[in-house]
This record gives C-alpha cells, structure tokens and sequence, in this order.
C-alpha cells in the first residue's frame, strides 16, 4: 500500500501517517518524491483497510500496489535507480558499462593480464569467479579466498572495480571484503536466507535471474535484498531454460523493456550464459543494447580452449576489442553512450 500526501502536507502530516503506520505493526517507507511524498507501508497489508488512512490530515490518495512485489518497483519509485560500482561505474543512467573477464580465476598474473587487456579494449568492470557453482562435484571448484586476492590484485594494477560471486553467507561476507559488486548466480536467485544476508552487506549486489524463474519471481528475489535496506541491486538477464539445446540457454531479451517498465533498477545481459556459444556472444550483446540493457557482461579469456570452466562461451580478447568496437554506434542510436567509448585504446583489427 502507498499513501500519497498532499503537495503541501506538512512534516507534521507526514509523521502522523508515520506513526499511525507503525501502530499497525507495519514499517513505514517514506519516499519523497519531486512534488509530494509517498509513504509506503512495506508487509502483508492485505488485511488493512484504506480508509484508515483517507481520512488523516494531508493525505491525498491510498494506492494498493498492483504487483507483489513493492520497493523494487515502478509504483513506489517511478525513478530509475543509478547503482555505481566502485569509484564510479554507473549502471541505470544514460551510459552503458561493459563487464567483462574470466569465468574463473585461474591465477594472480593471469587475472592481471586479462585485466589489462580488457581495461584497454574498453572493460569498465572486471568479472571473474573466484567461488563457482558447477554442475559436478567433481569439476573445478573455484580458487576461493586467494582467487579474491587475485581479483584485488587485478583492481589495484587496473582501477577496475570487481564483479564476483557469493554462493553462501561465509562467501558472501568475504566477496564483500574484497570486491565492488556481489554476484548472486542463477542457481541461488531463490536462495532467500542468501539474498537477505547480502541485503545487509552495504554493497552493491548483481543479482543474476533463476535459470527457470518467471520475471515476477526474480522481482520477488530482488525484493528481498531492498526489503533488507540495500537497494544497489543490479538484475542481470542470463537466459532460461527451454527445450531447445541449439544454445545453452535462451536469452530472454524482452525481459530487459519488461522489468524496466515494471522495475526502477537497472537491468544487464549476460550473452555468455545466455547463448553458450562463443560466436553466438558478440551479436546477442548488441541485441542486448540495442533493446535498452543498462549494461552487458561477457566473459573473455586469452586462450578460451585452455579455460578452466566455461571455454566454448568465452571470448578471445581479440574477438572482445572486435565485438567492444561494433556496440558504440547501437548505444548511440537507441540515445545512449558506451561508459568509457572513445577513452579505450583502439587496437585494430
Ligand atoms: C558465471 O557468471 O560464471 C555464472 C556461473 O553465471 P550463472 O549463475 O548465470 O550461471
Ligand atoms: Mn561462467
């Protein structure tokens, strides 16, 4: 439910709904906006009746929410929300950050060397997982803690903020000593105890959509970060499961116009997992800008036969500065810029 004051209401006003919503054993959201303030009264108000609050002094409107979820949307924030990323990559604003490295770290210089190599070719954000979530349990499982280290290592030589994942709450609180952005990955979307923990983190968190979730679903799952009171939230589209094997995934690129319509948080795409083919990447990234993404992740490695996870989808860093090079005049015509397009070295080629 959302009680819309008046333009004119006065602090005291606002403060009596306050309160009169705190009687109700809920936790008012007060959320001032350009011409008026709203206050929204986040938990389960099925059982509250509007006119408790239609009659109080400066209120204008009682609105129940039209959609389950509430702090992540369009009802109670009709603004979008610009997360940033280290010292200033911005995801939700007008220009488009482009993610790129590694599936896994693999080791100190390696990482450093991808990094620069990325940094060159236009990366403004730096990914690489240091815990992965793998199918068995017997494939290579990450190099965990001093895979961070690596990632930092890549951070102070570069500048570029780091991108990791979180698959449990230890991993979590180590992710956020060390990196800029917490992952939470396809697999843990519906990890709820996950996703409060990183609510109450104090960094921005990626959060990647369920392999099989619907668009209300992942909302729900975003939900419970800002319900914590963290609302850096970055959705990442991934692709879903589907029966057809010709790509890993099916690349839900209509998720992106639909949750920003829905959504105020900013939304990338992940061509990488969301095709599973190398030469499938480069087009499905400028699918995902040309329909409005407010980023792209892609993974990249030197010698992506050599991979220690996810070779076939990765990108040879030639083939990123090529593809890097084609996305700049589709930002430019869908009204947006490439972040940092024009500052990267261009290599040729
Ligand atoms: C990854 O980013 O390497 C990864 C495992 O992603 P997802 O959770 O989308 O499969
Ligand atoms: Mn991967």
């Amino acid at each position: 439910m959302l009680v819309l004051m008046q333009r004119d209401a006065t602090q005291e006003q606002i403060d009596g709904v306050c309160d009169a919503i705190r009687q109700l054993g809920f936790t008012p959201l007060p959320m001032p906006g350009t011409t008026r303030v709203a206050i929204g009264l986040a938990g389960d108000d099925s059982q509250v009746d509007t006119s408790h609050f239609e009659g109080m002094a400066g209120v204008g409107q009682v609105l129940y929410d039209s959609k389950p979820y509430k702090q992540v949307s369009r009802e109670w924030q009709p603004e979008k929300t610009i997360v940033q990323i280290g010292n200033g990559v911005t995801f939700g604003g007008s220009e488009v950050p482009i993610i790129a490295g590694p599936c896994s770290v693999e080791g100190e210089q390696a990482i450093i060397d991808v990094a620069r190599a990325l940094k060159a070719a236009g990366a403004v954000a730096l990914r690489g997982g240091a815990y992965k979530p793998r199918s068995s349990p017997y494939a290579f499982q990450g190099l965990g803690e001093e895979g961070l280290r690596y990632l930092a290592q890549a951070r102070a030589e570069t500048g570029l903020p780091i991108v990791t994942e979180a698959m449990d709450e230890r991993q979590a609180d180590l992710v956020a000593r060390y990196a800029d952005c917490v992952q939470i990955g396809t697999r843990n979307m519906s990890n709820f105890a996950l996703l409060r923990h990183v609510g109450r983190l104090g960094k921005p968190v990626m959060l990647k959509r369920g392999m099989s979730a619907t668009i209300t679903e992942w909302l729900l799952a975003a939900e419970y970060i800002i319900a914590e009171g963290n609302r850096q939230i970055i959705l990442c589209e991934r692709g879903i499961r589907s029966f057809d094997t010709a790509t890993r995934n099916v690349l839900d690129l209509a998720a992106v116009p639909v949750v920003q319509k829905l959504s105020h948080l900013p939304i990338i795409v992940d061509p990488s997992h969301g095709t599973g083919v190398r030469d499938k990447v480069p087009p499905m990234a400028r699918a995902g800008v040309a329909c409005g993404a407010d980023g792209v992740i892609v993974e990249v490695h030197p010698q992506p036969d050599k991979a220690w996870s996810d070779g076939a989808q990765s990108l040879t860093v030639e083939q990123f500065e090529a593809m890097m090079r084609t996305l700049a005049p589709i930002a430019e015509a869908v009204g947006r810029a490439i972040t940092g397009a024009g500052t990267a070295i261009a290599t040729g080629g």
